[in-house]
């Protein structure tokens, strides 16, 4: 008898209290990688029972296959290493089904510091999993259907692309010109490394921000086109217009005055924007307006970047 099973013998309130809670205890040696216990509980919850819990390897094998390296991997590397830590992983039922199962576990350590078993917890957490990836896909399925990026609160890339649709054919049968301005944040991947994620996300929502300040006309729009790239878009506006606004949207965000210790231009964040103006008559298409808006951007950064780089595409005489 193992000295656990012992130790509980004696002690019929702890025995009680551990196997009438839904949490499954367990205790494996370390010498021989064997259970010497685990909760009668474990039969309810999965359909093996107690006695065909013999080693490490009836845990391992007992665990969905994609799961299976990587949570052993880490539950050794964990162990050896002296960690306490859990786990989340499908365990297999006696019926071929899967159970989610949070492994909490603790190393036990003798007088001289060296691990002798590992005893844990097995929770049965297959509710809070199931609800966990229903919201994940409502989440999914609603960014999909949304025209609002998530992050910033301003309008996302299936918004602009849909009005740029739009707006393209309607400055095309009016032939009126349309502009558009596409940013990069400047040293945006240094400003994360210094500042870290959170503080990185808050920088584009500021941004975002910002650049909404700068519209005035009715139609205008900005959007979230990448990760940390934004687009405006200026229906009616000649390259006069959409001159104007670049730069505003380049002093307004001076004006914000975002730290970023290591970028040369002020220790502030800058942006650097690509800036197009086209009335559409067939010389260029939508997709070649927007790449040829592109490579401004693109310039505007190999030239120095806070900077705003212009093409134009004039209509051809009537
Ligand atoms: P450049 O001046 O040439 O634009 O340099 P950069 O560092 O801004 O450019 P790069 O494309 O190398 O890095 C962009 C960085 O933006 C890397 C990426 O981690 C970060 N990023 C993209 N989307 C997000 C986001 O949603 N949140 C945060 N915090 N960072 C983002
Ligand atoms: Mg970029
Ligand atoms: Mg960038």
């Amino acid at each position: 008898m193992s000295d656990v099973s012992k130790f509980l013998d004696d002690n019929a309130v702890y025995r009680t209290l551990l196997e009438s809670t839904k949490a499954i205890p367990w205790k494996i040696d370390w010498a021989t990688m064997k259970f010497a216990y685990i909760g009668p509980q474990i039969e309810a919850l999965l359909g093996w029972i107690p006695e065909s819990w013999v080693s490490v390897e009836d845990w391992a094998m007992r665990m969905h296959p994609e799961d299976r390296e990587y949570v052993v991997n880490f539950c050794v590397t964990q162990s050896q290493a002296g960690i306490d830590h859990e786990a989340d992983y499908r365990a297999l039922t006696k019926d071929n089904g899967y159970v989610w199962i949070r492994d909490v576990v603790h190393v036990v350590r003798n007088d001289r510091g060296e691990a002798e078993a590992l005893v844990g917890f097995m929770f049965d957490i297959t509710e809070r999993k199931k609800t966990e990836q229903e919201l994940l896909s409502l989440q999914k399925e609603l960014e999909v259907l949304s025209f609002k990026d998530g992050l910033t609160n301003i309008a996302n890339r299936r918004r602009f692309d849909s009005s740029f649709e739009l707006e393209w054919e309607r400055a095309r049968s009016e032939r009126h010109p349309l502009s558009m301005l596409l940013f990069d944040v400047d040293f945006f991947k240094q400003y994360n490394d210094l500042y870290g994620h959170a503080q990185g996300d808050q920088c584009l929502v500021d941004i975002a921000q910002t650049l909404n300040l700068a519209l005035d006309g009715p139609r205008d729009l900005v959007a979230r086109y990448g990760g940390e790239e934004f687009v405006v878009l200026l229906p009616e506006a000649d390259a006069g217009v959409a001159r104007k606004v670049a730069e505003r949207c380049q002093r307004l965000l001076q004006k914000k005055s975002i730290v970023h210790a290591l970028s040369p231009h002020g220790r502030r964040v800058t942006v650097s924007i690509g800036a197009g103006t086209v009335v559409p008559d067939g010389q260029v298409g939508p997709a070649g307006f927007i790449k040829a808006v592109d490579q401004q951007l693109y310039a505007a950064k190999n030239n120095g970047r806070h900077r705003i780089e212009h093409v134009q595409f004039k209509a051809k005489a009537p």
